[in-house]
């Protein structure tokens, strides 16, 4: 369900302006460390290599968004502390706007560490950190101070946070991407407040209650059970993604289907951040739906190629 802009809306860039997202999210510092093998409980071992890099969803998004052209403004948390910092630098390096940014005085920045052992096995550990800490009221009072036509927003920060996002009417387009899925059950009638959702497979499943769907005909089973009003994407890693308009309710008829490039994909981590940045940067220019998910495959199945989650500038070509 996406409703009308009204004619004051940015629904396209005027007067030489970017189009406008706003992102609310988790923003973290991912610390990747090489080991031949994971370690078992008690044992040190060596590793080959430690490298830092910005991450989290939201800001992953956030820099997908700025990369397409958008002019991004990104509300997030992180801790008073160096780690937050190195954590929103990849988001500075795009010019995103950070002034509403909060600075939690009593948690760490979010971080996550992951072991990637030779056989490229891995092991991932989060400290969500400042991202929990995410002040509702504060991300209501920024959404309040200046809407726009597009809001995009994930799991990776309170369902208070969630709920004033879908409480932003002022924004035509509600974006949520249900990521990490999470089985509380609170997040649930919180889909209301949204436009427009994005789900991968596994998370569709989830939200549907129903197995991790294989066919298309199984993915608009799970779409047809989530009994959702707006617009649902759901995003199907090398098989590209699907569009299923509002309106289509419990039979909702067959999707649009959009196929990716032929890529050599070498790290799909980050490839969904990549697709909702980018879809919310053409939703922002354009309003076009079928235009902008087209864009986010091409993106996303383009960022594959890379070897990193977070986009930064010079990446901007994989958004054309
Ligand atoms: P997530 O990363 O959230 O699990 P998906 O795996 O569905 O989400 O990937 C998101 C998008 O990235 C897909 O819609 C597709 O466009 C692109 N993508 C992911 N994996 C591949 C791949 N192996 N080849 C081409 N495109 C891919």
């Amino acid at each position: 369900m996406t409703e009308p802009a009204s004619p004051g809306d940015a629904v396209g860039p005027r007067g030489g302006d970017r189009p406008a997202v706003a992102v609310v999210g988790s923003v973290n510092l991912d610390t990747t460390v090489r080991v031949p093998h994971i370690p078992t409980a008690g044992e040190t071992i060596l590793a080959s290599d430690t490298a830092s890099s910005p991450g989290g969803k939201g800001a992953n998004q956030a820099a997908a968004a700025a990369a397409a052209g958008a002019a991004v403004r990104f509300i997030g948390a992180i801790g008073a502390d160096a780690v937050g910092e190195a954590a929103v630098a990849g988001l500075r390096a795009f010019d995103v706007d950070l002034s509403e940014l909060q600075t939690v005085a009593h948690a760490p920045s979010g971080a996550a560490t992951v072991v990637v052992a030779d056989d490229a096995e891995n092991l991932i550990i989060v400290t969500s950190g400042a991202n929990d800490h995410l002040d509702p009221d504060l991300v209501a009072a920024a959404l309040d101070r200046r809407a726009g036509p597009v809001l995009l927003t994930q799991l990776e920060t309170p369902l208070a946070v969630l709920a004033e996002c879908g409480r932003a009417r002022a924004f035509a387009w509600r974006i949520l991407n249900p990521a990490p899925i999470s089985a509380d059950p609170g997040l649930r009638p919180l889909l209301a407040g949204f436009t427009l959702l994005v789900p991968n497979r596994t998370e569709l499943a989830q939200l549907a209650g129903l197995p991790v769907p294989r066919t298309i005909a199984e993915v608009s089973a799970c779409v047809a059970a989530l009994g959702f009003d707006g617009d649902v994407v759901v995003t199907l890693g090398a098989d590209g993604a699907a569009l299923y308009p509002a309106g289509g309710g419990a039979a909702p008829e067959a999707p649009r289907t959009f196929a990716p490039p032929p890529v050599r994909a070498i790290d799909t981590t980050g490839a969904g951040d990549v697709f909702c940045g980018t879809l919310a940067s053409g939703l922002a220019a354009h309003g076009d739906l079928e235009r902008a998910v087209a864009d986010a495959v091409e993106a996303s199945a383009r960022s594959t190629e890379l070897p990193r989650a977070q986009l930064v500038p010079g990446d901007a070509a994989v958004a054309r």
